[in-house]
């Protein structure tokens, strides 16, 4: 197995400072490097989170200004559980309570240039010969647009590779052309082939066009964005970069969602011991006031509530789904006021049969994993998801629309994957109300066949979605990386 260098540079990591999957990858890919024995440190700000988290970290080197704008830095160095980290402490940026981006206000933070200019300027010079750094990485690993502007710095200066992963195309990081100064880019940045982006200054864009390799986080979603739909205008630029463009699925933490181990179920369970489940199901319908019925479907969602996730599709077929199927719904969301309202209208209007809770509740969603029949995920679009993931291995097959990586982690139940064995959930094509209802029936005539509903289940639970398998992939990456990089040197 090659051994690389990496430099992860990311703006938040679980579990101290998360706004979303990002957080989580910046954790669990590279402990799972280092589980390979790759040489991995991970560079992020010195929010106050990880000051208080890190006491202990000691300065390992001092930067002054990078620019005449940007204040000095310095770099600590802190260990996580064995995982170095390098935290960026510049208190006149970063040290600011709460969400790593936006104000008290919810507002973006006005001096967001500087912040993840630095950032960036920081990620590149440390792949750099000048690096204040006796270690020198082989890759920078960036990740969306809050540190995609590394790979500028390192294309006009020269130094190591870089691998940008994109985990959300819709954040461009747009800034004022005037900008650029600030952060001492070259004139010549300013271009079609440069940093401008729709007469923008866009770090995202910066990384499109300047890293050695990109990749999103699920094959499907790496061809869907190259389509104007869900490219969100850097479709040309990611057509043009097609070669170059990987899509390498997330993976799960297999401890924290394990149902055999799951400190928040009533009874724990697993592949073998298929039965404990249903006391889950029991637990659950009583928690949320639900009939305590076995005959009828449970289904689960647990998810933000927003157009891209298609639960409006369910809420139309709310009624339905009571009256009809008839089933029963556990619903954990929040967001959008329209459905957080049209949900809860739904619950009172089917006590016993619909139940929703809007908020943020991390056992909750455990118990519905595991409570639940069968799980919904309708959306519109979806890079990776997780929640499908956590269902499959939780035993409750999941429907989802075949999108990003809903497509590439869930095996549509028919006669030839029951056959061969590759079964795991259900599959719909188009977003719309009717297309969903055709799903939930089909999924409720196979849940009343037990034995063929339990091959589906274990089918799901016996899969490897873990780190490992993702963490080979990105071995994979780096490889074709690096060999792209020498390839594009110039001749000694
Ligand atoms: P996204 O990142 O687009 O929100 P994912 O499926 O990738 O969707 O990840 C969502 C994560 O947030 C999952 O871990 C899910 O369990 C969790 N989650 C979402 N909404 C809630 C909620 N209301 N309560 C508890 N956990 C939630």
């Amino acid at each position: 197995m090659s051994r690389f260098a990496i430099l992860f540079a990311v703006s938040e990591i679980a579990p101290w400072v998360k706004t979303g999957g990002l957080g989580d990858v910046a954790a669990a890919l590279p402990a799972a490097l280092k589980q390979r024995r790759q040489d991995v440190r991970v560079l992020v700000p010195a929010y106050p989170a990880l000051r208080r988290a890190f006491p202990e970290a000691q300065e390992v080197a001092s930067l002054p200004s990078l620019t005449p704008a940007m204040p000095p830095c310095r770099l600590l160095a802190a260990n996580a559980d064995g995982l170095p980290l390098l935290l960026l402490d510049c208190p006149e940026l970063f040290d600011r309570p709460g969400n790593p981006y936006l104000d008290a206000a919810g507002s973006d933070y006005s001096d967001n240039v500087l912040r993840f200019g630095l950032l960036s300027r920081v990620a590149a010079r440390l792949g750099q010969p000048d690096s204040p750094l006796a270690w020198q990485p082989d890759i920078v690993h960036l990740h969306d647009w809050q540190t995609a502007l590394a790979a500028a710095f390192l294309h006009y200066e020269g130094g190591a590779a870089s691998v940008l992963t994109i985990h959300n195309i819709a954040f461009p990081g747009n800034f004022a052309p005037g900008d650029l100064a600030a952060l001492a880019l070259p004139p010549q940045s300013w271009s079609f082939d440069g940093v401008e982006y729709f007469g923008h200054f866009s770090f995202l864009k910066a990384g499109l066009q300047f890293a050695t390799r990109l990749n999103t986080v699920s094959a499907t979603y790496a061809r869907e964005i190259l389509d104007e739909a869900l490219g969100y205008g850097f479709a040309p630029l990611l057509r043009y970069r097609a070669q170059a463009l990987y899509g390498l699925l997330n993976g799960i933490d297999t401890e924290a969602w394990n149902p055999a181990k799951d400190a928040h179920l009533a009874v724990p369970y697993s592949a073998g011991r298929l039965t404990g489940k249903r006391a889950n199901k029991t637990a659950l319908q009583a928690r949320l006031g639900l009939e305590q019925r076995d005959d009828l479907p449970l289904f689960g969602v647990v998810s933000r509530l927003t157009e891209q996730k298609g639960l409006d599709l369910l809420l139309t077929l709310g009624s339905g789904l009571a009256e009809h199927l008839p089933g029963q719904l556990a619903l954990l969301g929040s967001g959008d006021p329209a459905l957080e309202a049209g949900f809860r209208a739904l619950s009172e209007r089917y006590p016993g049969r619909i139940a929703s809770v809007i908020g943020f509740d991390e056992a909750l969603a455990h118990q519905i994993e595991a409570g639940a029949d069968i799980f919904l995920m309708p959306s519109r679009f979806e890079p990776c998801g997780l929640n499908q993931m956590y269902s499959l291995r939780y035993g409750t097959p999941p429907i989802v629309r075949q999108t990003g990586g809903l497509a590439d982690s869930v095996v549509d139940c028919n006669e030839a994957s029951l056959a061969d064995g590759t079964a795991t959930g259900f599959v719909f094509q188009d977003a719309t109300a009717h297309a969903l209802w055709q799903t939930l029936e089909r999924a409720t005539a196979v849940w009343k066949q037990p034995r063929l509903w339990r091959q589906l289940q274990q089918q799901g639970m016996r899969l490897d979605l873990s780190w490992k398998r993702a963490a080979d992939a990105y071995l994979a990456l780096y490889d074709d990386t690096l060999a792209a990089h020498r390839s594009a040197l110039p001749a000694p």
